[in-house]
């Protein structure tokens, strides 16, 4: 019930893989920065592709991977079950 916790990201999605799957563009805003995950444009589900993005612990800090331009969510969630 904490809006804190919405905002922590990961720790809450223990019963799959660590990772998390969202719909992402290559809309940029009046900067030339893409706006990714954030584009308002995304409310519609025919915008954007689907991506996955998984922290790596690797020796010495986390790495994040990140794929982007899956059609489906399930296209995404599968490519991430299978990254190690
Ligand atoms: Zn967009």
């Amino acid at each position: 019930m904490t809006q804190a916790h919405l905002y922590r990201g990961g720790r809450h999605e223990a019963e799959s893989a660590p990772g998390r799957v969202y719909r992402c563009c290559a809309c940029r805003n009046s900067d030339g920065r893409q706006l990714g995950a954030r584009c308002p444009k995304l409310s519609n589900a025919r915008h954007g592709t689907w991506a996955f993005a998984v922290d790596l612990p690797s020796l010495d800090r986390r790495r994040t991977m990140r794929r982007t331009g899956f059609a489906t969510k399930a296209e995404a969630s599968a490519a991430l079950a299978h990254v190690d």
